[in-house]
């Protein structure tokens, strides 16, 4: 048996730096943790990918070193092989370093990959962890993730493997009862909805798409599964867009319904 007894990985004694894997959370600077925020403004040199906004770079210090490592789908700039081995580098230069990763840096983030590169070189580090496109996107939406007796489960979902393929176990996930979060998913939206019919959920089973969550620019489609292609071409809606599928996104058509019928009301109440 192992008894873990602390969050920090120590490394090297000594002279060497450490790296803290530190989450961005969704874009808004107001949504970063305390202790993020504290290691991003003591930072000598800060490594960070594309879906760190600017709002959060704008909190680097002048004097700090920057590392852009962004990619984007199918077009990697820097390869996960080249971040761990900068991250080693500068590290082993006695340099505090901050890998800014969007979001939770455990989800979805190739945490793995430069955790083993640390390993390998002996560098202490430790995680921060970071608001997750699921929660801000939700909270920004106004719906919840979980809800008693609608849906017990919550499944974070990568729409697409390493090899661009979209297989999923299909037939458990187009199941009543849970909150189904596809992340990277704007791609394979015809296929996750087609198949998701095809396993048994209703063509009129809801669907909610957001774009930018958290962000000024944020953009929401709420829709069905036999329409949400369709409707999200006619937005154009583009990454970083998150897919949320069940029953708890029906939440947000009650509102929209209510607000159209009340809406008008309070306004001539307003005007009277
Ligand atoms: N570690 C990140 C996820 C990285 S995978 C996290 O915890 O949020 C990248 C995917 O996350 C994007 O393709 C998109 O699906 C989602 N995403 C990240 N930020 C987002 C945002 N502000 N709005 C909507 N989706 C977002």
């Amino acid at each position: 048996m192992a008894v873990i007894t602390q969050t920090i990985h120590a490394g090297l004694p000594g002279k060497y730096g450490e790296v803290a894997l530190v989450g961005a959370g969704p874009g808004a600077a107001d949504l970063l943790t305390l202790r993020a925020l504290t290691f991003i403004q003591q930072a000598d040199a800060v490594v960070y990918d594309r879906l760190v906004s600017e709002e959060v770079l704008a909190l680097i210090p002048a004097e700090c070193q920057r590392f852009d490592v962004g990619k984007s789908r199918g077009h990697h700039s820097v390869s996960q092989a080249e971040i761990g081995a900068l991250l080693v580098r500068l590290a082993l230069q006695g340099l505090k370093v901050v890998r800014l990763k969007g979001g939770d840096p455990a989800i979805f983030g190739r945490l793995a990959e430069e955790l083993d590169a640390l390993d390998a070189a002996a560098i202490s580090w430790q995680i921060v962890p970071g608001i997750s496109a699921a929660s801000a996107c939700a909270a920004a939406t106004g719906i919840p993730l979980t809800e008693r007796g609608i849906a017990q489960q919550l499944r974070f979902i990568s729409a697409v493997d390493k090899n661009c393929s979209t297989a999923q176990d299909w037939a458990s996930l187009a199941k009543p009862g849970q909150t189904l979060v596809f992340y990277m998913g704007l791609s394979a939206l015809g296929e996750i909805c087609k198949q998701l019919m095809a396993h048994g959920l209703a063509v009129d089973w809801p669907i909610l798409l957001v774009e930018n969550g958290s962000r000024p620019e944020q953009r929401c489609l709420l829709s069905t599964l036999s329409e949400a292609l369709a409707d999200s071409q006619k937005m154009v809606l583009k990454s970083p867009c998150l897919i949320m599928v069940g029953e708890v996104v029906r939440r947000r058509q009650h509102a929209i319904v209510l607000a159209e019928i009340i809406g008008p009301q309070i306004n001539k109440i307003l005007a009277a």
